[in-house]
């Protein structure tokens, strides 16, 4: 049973015997997607099934439930206002449902101000009141919001991480190459599976930065440990960096922070594959 069963499991008790906490911290995990499915789950009106097609989880699904909120890093941090924002969706009672959930992702990267904002909520939350916090570093938290939260500890599976980072690196390569059809190729795979997708988008972006970071500066020090191991020497970043014009490069990465903000608006997932692969295309040499 993997981490994420074994704690869906101990959720889903807790929920039937309705001692569900009103703060966890979901520690070594950042996927919102994951927590969605929680909340989803939470919120059902089919006995809290998930069922995915009574009118709460297709509100969920639709990102569109008066109850759920998510908050993720702006940039490269959680901002105060989101924090505000946060607070004012708390104190309204729940539209439709027992709870009011709100997933925060990467919740370490919150200023300390708008961390005690967060602890202010965490010291007297209303009955209703659930908050997941996801962190891959929970350990950069206020202890004061630790000690006010379940922590839940989710060791994941890397092989995933890994397996998505080659084909990245793959993806790029053929952008390098320009090879029409191993771009092609690519739709197939991006198509299979949402939530991979988006992992996939997210190491695309670090190479497509690693590389102009190493054009710019030529120091092999700012580039990610991560990607280090596969960019392993310098003369591969040299032949990427010089493949990859500056306005190629910044194209690209404008391109898939465009697919990003789709995807969470939920526009159509196959269709907005195409449009990226079309973008990445019209970018060749
Ligand atoms: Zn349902």
């Amino acid at each position: 049973m993997t981490d994420r069963e074994r704690n869906m499991e101990l959720l889903e008790e807790a929920q039937s015997n309705g001692r569900l906490s009103h703060s966890y911290i979901f520690s070594g995990i950042e996927n919102v997607e994951f927590a969605v499915k929680i909340a989803q789950k939470i919120l059902c009106k089919r006995e809290h099934t998930g069922c995915g097609s009574c009118s709460s989880c297709l509100k969920v699904l639709s990102n569109n439930h008066p109850d759920l909120m998510i908050v993720e890093p702006e940039g490269t941090s959680i901002k105060n206002e989101q924090v505000e924002a946060f607070q004012n969706f708390m104190v309204i009672k729940p539209f439709e449902s027992e709870h009011k959930i709100v997933v925060f992702n990467g919740v370490h990267a919150m200023t300390t101000r708008a961390q005690n904002r967060l602890l202010k909520i965490l010291e007297e939350p209303p009955a209703y009141a659930m908050m997941i916090l996801m962190s891959k570093q929970a350990e950069m938290l206020l202890d004061t919001i630790t000690s006010r939260c379940q922590t839940l500890s989710f060791h994941e599976d890397m092989s995933v991480e890994n397996e998505v980072l080659n084909h990245a690196i793959d993806f790029v390569k053929s952008l390098e190459f320009n090879d029409i059809n191993h771009i092609y190729s690519f739709s197939a795979y991006a198509k299979e599976d949402k939530a991979r997708f988006s992992i996939f988008l997210r190491k695309v972006n670090e190479i497509f930065r690693d590389i102009m970071i190493f054009k710019e500066t030529q120091n092999i020090q700012l580039i990610s440990h991560e990607n280090f191991t596969i960019l392993d020497n310098r003369s591969q970043l040299s032949q990427l960096s010089g493949q990859f014009s500056h306005r190629r490069l910044i194209t690209l990465i404008f391109a898939i922070e465009e697919v990003e903000a789709k995807l969470k608006s939920n526009m159509n997932f196959d269709l907005t594959i195409d449009q990226l692969l079309f973008k990445c295309l019209s970018t060749l040499n």
